[in-house]
């Protein structure tokens, strides 16, 4: 495989072009930013601790049925994925509060929601990523109403089985982003990627609301050893997929 030009670059992940085009190379990078890129920065190691856990995921994933752009990781920061359309939304499945939704309905840090809660943000920098309705998502036509449909049913798919390999590692999956786009066939798959950078995970055996993150919570509020937390996240991974074979 002949890599050609570099088609997009994006915060996290380069992606190139290849000689076949059905296919694109996914270059995982070490820079970091929060805030919508008002806070920058590198974790050192993270392209490859990136690339490697969500390689497996996705593969756990298609081994359960849910299709992903994944097709393999010819290098330990970079992963061949099936060009897809991308839908222009981030999808995010909550099951417990943190973040933004404690931010804005004031529910407390740690509540355990009594249901997974989908919600679906238009992924556009200018406007800040902005919470979406169902109705915005149909007014502006960001994805058909069958496709939000479909979406939302592969997303609590996909959480109740991230939820069981998480817990495997010992990890609670408190919520996470999803993207999907549309293959060549026009059908809805995973795409983009799922990391520490886009989760958020908590050490099931610690209690301490600082020392139990292991995700990008570390970085975007200065909570230190974010390079440690990374690394023991992919070593479960790699734990979990060892005792799965
Ligand atoms: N997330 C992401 N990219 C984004 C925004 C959020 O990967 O641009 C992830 C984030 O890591 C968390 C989940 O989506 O796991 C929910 O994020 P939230 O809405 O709470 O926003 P935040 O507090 O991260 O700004």
């Amino acid at each position: 495989m002949s890599v050609n030009s570099k088609l997009y670059e994006g915060k996290a992940k380069i992606l190139y072009t290849t000689d076949n085009p059905e296919i694109l190379l996914a270059d995982f990078k070490d820079d970091a930013t929060a805030f919508n890129a008002q806070k920058r920065g590198s974790i050192v190691g993270k392209g490859i601790i990136n690339c490697s856990i969500s390689s497996h995921l996705f593969q756990h994933l298609e081994a359960q049925g849910i299709k992903t752009h994944y097709i393999d990781s010819p290098a330990a920061n970079q992963m061949r994925v099936k060009a897809v359309k991308i839908v222009p939304v981030e999808v995010v499945v909550r099951n417990i509060a943190a973040g933004s939704l404690c931010q804005q309905t004031g529910l407390p840090l740690g509540t355990v929601l009594k249901q997974p809660l989908v919600e679906f943000y238009y992924k556009n920098d200018e406007l800040g990523d902005p919470l979406l309705t169902r109705d915005r998502l149909q007014l502006m036509e960001l994805a058909t109403e069958e496709q939000v449909a479909t979406i939302t049913n592969l997303a609590l798919q996909i959480n109740k089985y991230l939820q069981g390999f998480w817990q495997q590692c010992g990890i609670t999956l408190v919520d996470f982003k999803l993207e999907f786009g549309l293959d060549s066939q026009y059908e809805v798959i995973l795409a983009d990627e799922i990391s520490p950078d886009t989760c958020r995970l908590w050490d099931a055996t610690v209690d301490d609301p600082n020392l139990r993150v292991m995700d990008k919570d570390r970085f975007r509020r200065d909570l230190g050893n974010v390079e440690n937390a990374y690394q023991e996240v992919l070593q479960r991974v790699l734990k979990a997929v060892e005792s799965n074979k």
